[in-house]
């Protein structure tokens, strides 16, 4: 049975006085509240403060002040409060779920694994922070006389700016290894899902997280983030190319360094030999899991003409079946798209695409009986690149069937984008499947999955090629970036450059010929 949003009752979790609690730490005296909303019925769930210039520069003095102190914290005794935090995090699973639902109106099953990529990110640098954030002790230019160190020092108070598809994911796993490198964070989450990053802050204090450190500023990107920008002493992105393109200018101007984490059109390349069955499971999950918002699902499938028809009526047959309403529960297989906005963008895609002669093979349509966001999940085939959804990220629950003749030709169609986030390939022979993933300009490849093993594999780096982003997350770099590296060299005894008196063809001659003795003996 469908429920309507009528009969849907709120999760017990998610009272007024709980909300009210988590946005009173966001600085808001200047401005009119922003009406935070419950997706699937539209009823405001709290007035969301807005935060002034001012007010940013404030929270950034603020976490600047405790971050002097934390940054004199050994790393050992600031790795303890996120050792503390994991625990809580986890024991805290479901009430975060109920915040990430309410105000992104994802299905239950997505909202719950959302909330372990934190936890898994603690994991991850709790076991390499203290190595990576080691003094790093090098040899000098003369041998036994110098030496130098790689010190590891934080950048003082990182900026974030995180959207709404992973609100607590992007908001509170990117300020992990920030702060575990003695930083202190302002984030600034999107509006619409400011709910469960507060949430994470406020776990994060009561895992002992010094106050103040961790700020929360809330209001429109063009509003609050020049002064969230100029204040930072480096910015940590995630959100759509355009908006990438802004943050880097003026991180640029600033000369402060930034990730921007940005939009894809990732293609899904099936090769001849897939295991069908799997595949088509797996294309369920990349175009419809989270509703198409994700930055790393798929929006093009490649199949060889052999296997065309036959997966096009699975992968129909499933697309149909799919259990998709306002729940929170387990229930459904897809929620809500975020909010209306989201949904017009979706359907205007969708209509752009018919009316210039592609096929709708299932969906296409609004479900303004489900709630008021959301969108039926759609097939299309016959998209070309003169369409909108031809090139440009869709970030709905729409994906486009492809034929291709030859592996050279399905490597040159998916690689035929501005964009390079993510590729899925699938085949039985992984070898096979290895070197076509090979050939795809693309930051994150997967064989025989979506996204989960690469985005969860958190040692390896993880960011997009071309239009897709600069710099990454996860792995050392996902730490390092967030700290400035100090040279610190000792130089024993004063013996480099001619002695007084001698002759300096003879120092050049003796000089020249150490350089390709330390090179024999590879003393650097
Ligand atoms: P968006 O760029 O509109 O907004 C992202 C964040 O930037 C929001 O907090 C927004 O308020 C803020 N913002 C907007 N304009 C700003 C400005 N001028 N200055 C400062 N901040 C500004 O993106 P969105 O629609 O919220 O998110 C969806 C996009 O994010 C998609 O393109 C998706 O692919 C991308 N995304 C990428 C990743 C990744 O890891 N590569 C992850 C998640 C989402």
């Amino acid at each position: 049975m469908t429920l309507t949003p009528l009969e849907l009752t709120r999760p017990a979790t998610v009272t007024d006085a709980f909300l009210s609690r988590l946005v009173a730490r966001v600085p808001g005296q200047d401005r009119a509240p922003w009406p935070l909303t419950e997706v699937y019925t539209g009823e405001v769930l709290v007035e969301l403060p807005q935060s002034s210039p001012d007010e940013v520069a404030r929270a950034f003095a603020v976490s600047r002040a405790a971050q002097r102190k934390w940054a004199a914290t050994s790393v050992r005794d600031r790795l303890a409060v996120f050792k503390r935090a994991h625990t809580i995090f986890v024991d805290n699973a479901r009430t975060v779920a109920d915040l990430i639902q309410v105000e992104s109106g994802k299905n239950r099953r997505m909202a719950i694994e959302e909330t372990c990529d934190p936890p898994m990110v603690m994991s991850h640098y709790l076991k390499r922070a203290a190595r990576l954030l080691a003094p790093k002790r090098r040899g000098g230019p003369v041998p036994m006389l110098s030496n130098s160190t790689e010190i590891r020092q934080p950048k003082g108070v990182v900026g974030i700016i995180a959207p709404w598809n992973f609100p607590y994911a992007t908001g509170i796993s990117d300020a992990l290894p920030a702060l575990m490198a003695g930083n202190g964070v302002v984030l600034k989450p999107d509006n619409k899902t400011a709910l469960s990053p507060l949430y994470g802050v406020q776990m994060l204090e009561e895992a002992g997280l010094p106050e103040g450190l961790f700020q929360v500023v809330c209001g429109e990107g063009p509003d609050v983030g020049p002064s969230l920008i100029d204040h930072a002493n480096y910015v940590m992105f995630t959100g759509s190319t355009a908006t990438g393109k802004v943050i880097g200018e003026r991180a640029g101007r600033n000369l402060i360094g930034c990730c921007l984490e940005l939009g894809g059109k990732n293609p899904m390349i099936v090769l001849d030999d897939a295991d069908m069955a799997e595949t088509v499971q797996g294309a369920v999950f990349g175009a419809f899991g989270n509703t198409g918002q994700i930055c790393m699902h798929i929006e093009r499938i490649y199949l060889p003409e052999s296997r065309y028809d036959e997966f096009k009526s699975a992968f129909l047959a499933k697309a149909k079946a799919l259990d998709v309403r306002a729940a929170y529960d387990f229930g459904p297989d897809m929620g809500s798209l975020v909010s209306v906005d989201q949904m017009q963008r979706v359907k205007s895609h969708v209509d752009d695409a018919v009316a210039k002669g592609a096929t709708v093979l299932c969906g296409g349509k609004p479900r303004p009986d489900l709630g008021p966001a959301f969108f039926e999940p759609t097939i299309l085939e016959g998209v070309t690149q003169d369409m909108v959804c031809g090139v440009t990220e869709t970030f709905g629950p729409v994906v486009a069937l492809h034929k291709y003749r030859t592996i050279d030709e399905a490597v040159a169609l998916a690689n035929d984008t501005e964009y390079g986030l993510n590729a899925s390939v699938w085949g039985r022979d992984v070898a096979a499947a290895r070197l076509v993933a090979a050939r795809i300009e693309s930051g994150n490849v997967n064989i025989n999955d979506i996204l989960a093993t690469a985005f969860a594999a958190k040692g390896t780096p993880s960011g997009g090629f071309k239009k897709s982003g600069v710099g990454v997350r996860h792995g050392d770099q996902g730490l390092l970036k967030y700290t400035e590296v100090q040279n610190m060299a000792v130089l024993k005894k004063q013996v480099m450059g001619a002695k007084p008196g001698q002759d300096y063809e003879k120092y050049i001659k003796g000089m020249l010929s150490s350089l390709k003795m330390m090179r024999r003996l590879r003393i650097r």
